[in-house]
């Protein structure tokens, strides 16, 4: 439980801050019925299905579970600690695929791991609907015929827009760290780099969708 008194200390942290970004993991989602990567998940080991050598070596099956996973996963939609970021305007990076906090209507979203809801072209990075991968059983891309694969960062491929992270923390004087532990490289060099820098640090890992609304009320920063 975290006490009044905290809640209050976070509460001025927040009001009193003029960047504030939050960085946001699969904890922010599981209020909205997602799993944890940790965790087998409708009978699927979700570490063994977010490596690039399942993708490579078995792309079929890889499908397979790609389209059980979406089947569930469409479903979710924001909690309330997605919106409270949004109507805060607070800018978020995301270790999440889930693509919930652009649905909650934040504007400034960096998805370190991609977004599930896609597919990219291995050949010429174009993108297209999830939806794709129900009609084609290895789908192909329009333009130039590569293989698609769902817009997200596998077990041995680089983070996306890391650059533009490590930029958006050097600039912030507030980080919100919600719903993860920030123990991964490299997104474990943010919270060094927020710290280095003296930006006040708040740490939310359970029940967010309750504090964050009550830390982040108050007049929008934008
Ligand atoms: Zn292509």
């Amino acid at each position: 439980m975290i006490s009044r008194d905290a809640l209050e200390v976070w509460k001025r942290q927040v009001a009193g801050s003029f960047h504030p970004i939050a960085v946001t993991g699969a904890g922010i989602s599981v209020p909205s019925g997602l799993p944890t990567v940790s965790a087998d998940w409708k009978g699927i080991p979700l570490r063994e299905f977010f490596t690039l050598d399942m993708f490579l070596r078995e792309t079929e099956r890889f499908y397979q579970y790609y389209r059980h996973i979406l089947q569930h996963w469409t479903h979710a939609r924001p909690n309330q600690a997605h919106y409270s970021l949004a109507k805060k305007g607070i800018p978020v990076i995301t270790q999440n695929i889930d693509g919930l906090h652009s649905m909650a209507g934040s504007r400034h979203v960096l998805e370190l791991h991609g977004n599930l809801l896609e597919l990219v072209c291995t050949n010429c990075r174009s993108i297209y609907s999830s939806q794709l991968a129900y009609r084609q059983k290895l789908p192909q891309c329009a333009s130039c015929r590569g293989l698609l694969k769902p817009n997200i960062v596998l077990v041995g491929e680089e983070v996306y827009h890391y650059g533009t992270a490590v930029d958006w923390v050097g600039r912030a004087d507030l980080l919100l760290i919600v719903g993860t532990r920030l123990e991964m490289a490299p997104c474990n060099e943010l919270l060094e780099i927020a710290k280095r820098n003296g930006a006040a640090i708040i740490r939310i890992n359970r029940r967010a969708e309750v504090i964050l609304p009550q830390i982040l009320s108050g007049s929008s920063s934008e």
